[in-house]
């Protein structure tokens, strides 16, 4: 079996031992005669699967009694709605980070619950670059202060996170568990599972006690977080599979030496493909502020943009998928989620060198 290297964004990447115990355990779990996936999320060994992946949650990112762990559905995207149904309303306010894609779609569902008020917009270069988080302050009626710690689509992500009056909020769909996190300095994190946490169709999400206490009440069960925190995310039927998938790839990240050891691994990775693109002399170019150059998904351009075709046919000969950039920006994306393999970022950035020898 050849494996490719996988640089899409989303769904990506996924450790291959991951693969191989769902693959094994699929048909008959445990000698259950059935698999987890048939098995009620009330039964025993789905319990311990599904608690398993919450404390995993906690002991990776360290975190402390007075934030709860919960598992929804409806990808990142519902939250963009879920959060400002349950900390906005008429008359009340929240600040935005506008850092691109992600914060502007935020930002689009935060504006139909409540007041949003930007307070620093990457509009006049293009997002690509940052404010200094030092310089962030919150306004006084904020009830909350939301980022975006990695555009995906931009490429472009905090290395520091700003330390707020209000409650700080952050979208890590696409960065989560790649480093370690100082989380007492957020109230709130949510992510996609799909990028370095496991399949899509779950959505982790963890809030400091005080937010979920203070929410909005007068919604649906599910839109409140109150209902999830309260019944440890099993209120109704979770997605058990996306939860089982996610427990192991917890697991596979605790075996790299958990999020110390991931970051480290991310950070050589990245580096490998950075370099490949400054070492082609002009070749090859980064839009992005370097200070902020995202560890996780690595925009680029070719100079002459008549080779991109003849670019991305080579990759996909090399066994090399998913590196066409996002529609919006076009170029190239390579994504470097924490599953890639070091070979990857070097097949790509050895691949990156001949080919700009070959045209330079
Ligand atoms: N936020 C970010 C930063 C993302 O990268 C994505 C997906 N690529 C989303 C939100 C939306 O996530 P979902 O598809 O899970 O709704």
């Amino acid at each position: 079996m050849a494996r490719k290297f996988n640089f899409y964004a989303g769904p990506s990447t996924l450790p291959l031992p991951v693969l191989e115990e769902l693959q094994a355990e699929l048909v008959d779990y445990k000698g259950m005669g059935l698999s987890l996936v048939e098995t009620s999320h009330r039964s025993k060994e789905y319990d311990e699967v599904h608690n398993g992946a919450i404390s995993k949650v906690k002991s990776l990112l360290g975190l402390p009694d007075n934030y709860k762990v919960m598992f929804i559905q409806g990808g990142a995207t519902m939250q963009f709605s879920m959060i400002p149904m349950n900390l906005l309303g008429p008359g009340k306010t929240s600040n935005f980070i506008n850092s691109g894609a992600w914060a502007k779609k935020a930002i689009a569902d935060a504006k139909i619950y409540g007041d949003v008020e930007v307070l620093y917009d990457g509009k006049d270069t293009n997002y690509t670059t940052l404010p200094d988080p030092s310089s962030v302050k919150t306004t006084p009626s904020a009830e909350y202060l939301h980022i975006t710690s990695n555009e995906t689509i931009g490429g472009i992500q905090w290395k520091s996170f700003p330390k707020t009056e209000a409650p700080l909020i952050a979208d890590m769909s696409s960065d989560i568990m790649s480093r370690p996190l100082p989380v007492e300095d957020f109230g709130m994190i949510y992510a996609g599972a799909q990028k370095n946490l496991g399949p899509s169709g779950v959505t982790l999400v963890i809030m400091r006690d005080d937010l979920i206490a203070k929410a909005n009440q007068n919604l649906g069960a599910y839109l409140k977080y109150a209902t999830h925190a309260d019944s440890d995310s099993l209120y109704n039927t979770p997605p058990v599979f996306s939860i089982y998938a996610l427990g192991k790839v917890l697991t596979w990240i605790e075996s790299q030496g958990g999020l110390a050891g991931i970051e480290k691994k991310n950070r050589e990775k990245a580096q490998v493909v950075y370099n490949a693109i400054e070492a082609a002399g002009g070749f090859y170019k980064s839009p992005v502020d370097s200070a902020v150059r995202s560890d996780m998904n690595i925009v680029f351009t070719l100079a002459d943009s008549q080779l991109d075709k003849e670019f991305l046919a080579g990759t996909a000969e090399l066994g090399m998928l998913g590196l066409k950039g996002h529609r919006s920006v076009g170029g190239f994306r390579a994504s470097l989620y924490n599953a890639m393999p070091l070979e990857g970022a070097k097949a790509l950035a050895q691949y990156m060198a001949d080919f700009a020898k070959k045209h330079g």
